[in-house]
């Protein structure tokens, strides 16, 4: 397929600005670029084409299965869209006089006010643009609270080993020292572990539960306790919150700070970059430190106040409004029972496809699963020479998406699957049925395993090379 720079023709275009209707202003000489941009010049049926072909070559959710642990492709339903396209909430300008948002304004209260009730949190800022960027907040609210108190030896974060790799980047990035603690054998926190490593120099803990072995901590309890105990505060990845949401709340665990994925949960789509939204929600000892401004209500109107001790702006203005938005129309269309049932579903479907899979792979923590369940190829490999990696690519060429892959990093030969509570009893059916065929050609037919996807735009890719070298431009020279 040709790249859109390839199929550029000078002069070829069509408007795509709407006529000005305000008064001209230049910008100064210093702002006003010198060479026109090198964009390519495309007539409407020409883009229209490209981006068809491109979206033709792409898989997301309304092509079919796509089981991508962690991730939560679920379907989203459209009236979200529908909501998110009215004039009234797409036209409005951040810097708009407070009383001529309103609507706008409610909503974003509205949705504090609900996904407090569902975490069991006192506040919450919808600044944060994704979950990494949640979490950042979140761990400078901790600091924020440890500074304003004058404790400044608490220099640590402890993060368990199945934790997302953005919790322990997520405390180097805010300058905290990142202390591991090892899961026990049930794959949960090791509590003498916790015990050892919490001290009067932990800042905190970063913790997912149900974590990313998709297992609940039964231990939940104790294991924020004996941070509190040592003076630290609890923080809750909750980026993921399909196994509980309308059932357990991080609020109800000890946990003083949390955030939500809203474009993995609360159902905005994802991938590609976004946009998304890390929703940082915290018990009221936190709310003084919180992103600036916040909308408070009184008087029957919505206004702006800036909290006391706010870490100040993490994104410019309120987040990405239209993905709040997206989960508040998600939110009231399930009400809390409809959220309950999805949860539900999500850990019932989950649990379905491990028990029809357990014959024939190993499940690396075996028991009941939240959302998602981890198998290990292990042995496959070792017997059979065939990796995760072969049967994911292998999914390719039935049309499935494959699942995470080597993630968790604790599990070896890691294949980590969460099909969500949108797919039907018929789709799990027919993924069940194409892992256990894979499964018997690994036996029969190992190569073919390898040499997988055959029938995909392109074959296996140097992903190494796609990581260390990437391409990102144009070569308009042509020389390299
Ligand atoms: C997806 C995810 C994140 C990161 O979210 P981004 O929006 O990709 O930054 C963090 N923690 C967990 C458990 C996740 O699943």
């Amino acid at each position: 397929m040709k790249l859109s720079f390839e199929k550029s023709r000078k002069g070829r275009s069509f408007p795509v600005l709407p006529l000005l209707d305000v008064p001209k202003k230049d910008l100064p000489g210093e702002l006003v670029r010198k060479t026109p941009p090198r964009l390519p010049e495309m007539a409407q049926p020409d883009i229209s084409r490209h981006y068809t072909e491109l979206a033709k070559r792409t898989h997301g959710v309304n092509d079919g299965f796509y089981p991508l642990g962690s991730c939560t492709m679920k379907y989203n339903p459209k009236l979200n869209d529908e909501m998110a396209s009215l004039p009234g909430f797409t036209g409005v300008h951040p810097l708009q006089p407070p009383e001529t948002a309103q609507g706008c304004m409610e909503v974003l209260f509205e949705a504090e006010k609900l996904l407090c009730e569902i975490t069991g949190m006192d506040a919450m800022t919808f600044q944060p643009a994704a979950g990494a960027h949640g979490e950042f907040t979140g761990v400078l609210l901790i600091k924020a609270w440890h500074d304003s108190r004058g404790d400044k030896k608490r220099t640590k974060i402890i993060v368990p080993d199945s934790a997302h790799g953005t919790n322990p980047a997520t405390a180097g990035m805010t300058g905290y020292q990142v202390v591991n603690v090892p899961s026990g054998a049930d794959g949960g926190v090791n509590l003498d572990e916790l015990k050892k490593a919490a001290g009067d120099d932990t800042a905190g803990l970063m913790l997912t539960n149900p974590n990313t072995l998709g297992l609940f901590d039964k231990n939940i309890l104790d294991i924020t306790r004996i941070i509190h105990e040592a003076g630290g505060l609890n923080y809750y990845d909750g980026a993921n919150l399909n196994a509980v949401m309308g059932i357990a709340r991080p609020g109800d665990m000890g946990f003083d700070v949390v955030h939500l994925n809203l474009h993995k949960t609360f159902s905005t789509p994802h991938g590609g970059g976004g946009p998304g939204s890390g929703a940082v929600g915290c018990k009221a000892l936190l709310e003084p430190f919180l992103p600036k401004p916040r909308i408070v209500r009184g008087n029957g109107a919505y206004s702006f106040e800036d909290p006391g001790q706010s870490v100040g702006n993490v994104k410019a203005f309120y987040g990405n409004f239209l993905v709040t938005l997206r989960a508040l129309t998600y939110i009231l269309t399930l009400g809390a029972n409809g959220l309950a049932d999805a949860a539900r579903n999500a850990v019932l479907n989950a649990n379905y496809m491990m028990k029809a899979l357990s014959d024939v792979y190993d499940v690396a923590y075996p028991g009941i699963c939240m959302h998602e369940f981890v198998l290990t190829l292990e042995n496959l490999k070792k017997e059979r020479g065939v990796s995760a990696m072969d049967v994911a690519k292998s999914m390719l060429d039935y049309g499935m998406h494959p699942p995470t892959m080597y993630f968790p990093l604790i599990v070896k030969e890691a294949l980590m699957i969460e099909p969500t509570e949108t797919e039907s009893r018929e789709t799990l059916d027919e993924a069940i049925a194409v892992l256990r065929e894979i499964r018997s050609r690994a036996g029969a037919d190992p190569q073919k395993l390898h040499d997988a996807p055959l029938g995909t735009p392109v074959r296996r890719l140097d992903e190494v090379g796609a990581a260390r070298r990437p391409v990102l431009k144009y070569n308009f020279d042509g020389n390299g």
